[in-house]
């Protein structure tokens, strides 16, 4: 075994730890040596060693995957939810035929500083049902526009629109006697 293979056995690159070389991909056109890693969690990915000395590849996926849900549960919204709940309240403001004039920018603000339903006082989580934001409008019928769009839960978007204001009522008087009753 050359010196050159001798260095990467037993190197670590972020979450791999480099173990053995492996067969290169048949389709792999280029002459590198390919490398069996086995990353922190538990998973095995072989990559070349181009690849890891150069630190492109530091897990065997799972911090993607991590940093993603990351992104979904703490820190604002991607370009693909700010799109979709944008198109979302477009679609509405037709078919409720209601006027629009929201920007993808004034959406993106929105959803940026709401991070609790100011309704349920819950943590708003893009994607998990009842959790996702949605836009609420204050006054219905003055529709989708600037000043009168709200982000609060889909849950209590739902249960404001189910319910009126006197059931909401009355749900709330009569609930906790109702689940302390044996
Ligand atoms: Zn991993």
């Amino acid at each position: 075994m050359s010196r050159k293979k001798i260095a990467m056995i037993g190197n670590r690159f972020g979450r791999l730890l480099v173990l053995e070389e492996a067969p290169r991909p048949i389709l792999f056109k280029h002459k590198e040596l390919f490398w069996k890693c086995q990353c922190d969690c538990g998973g095995v990915v072989s990559l070349t060693g181009c690849n890891l000395r150069a630190g492109i590849t530091k897990s065997c996926g799972c911090l993607q995957i991590e940093t993603v849900k990351k992104q979904m549960t703490t820190h604002g919204y991607s370009k693909t939810n700010i799109a979709y709940t944008f198109g979302a309240a477009k679609q509405r403001a037709k078919r409720f035929k209601v006027p629009f004039n929201l920007t993808i920018e004034y959406v993106a603000e929105l959803l940026t500083k709401t991070k609790i339903c100011p309704i349920l006082e819950t943590k708003l989580i893009v994607g998990v049902y009842g959790d996702s934001p949605s836009l609420d409008r204050l006054i219905p019928e003055d529709g989708y526009v600037i000043g009168n769009v709200r982000v609060i839960s889909q849950r209590a978007n739902s249960m404001k629109n189910d319910a009126s204001i006197t059931q909401l009522t009355n749900f709330i008087k009569n609930i906790m006697p109702y689940l302390n009753k044996e």
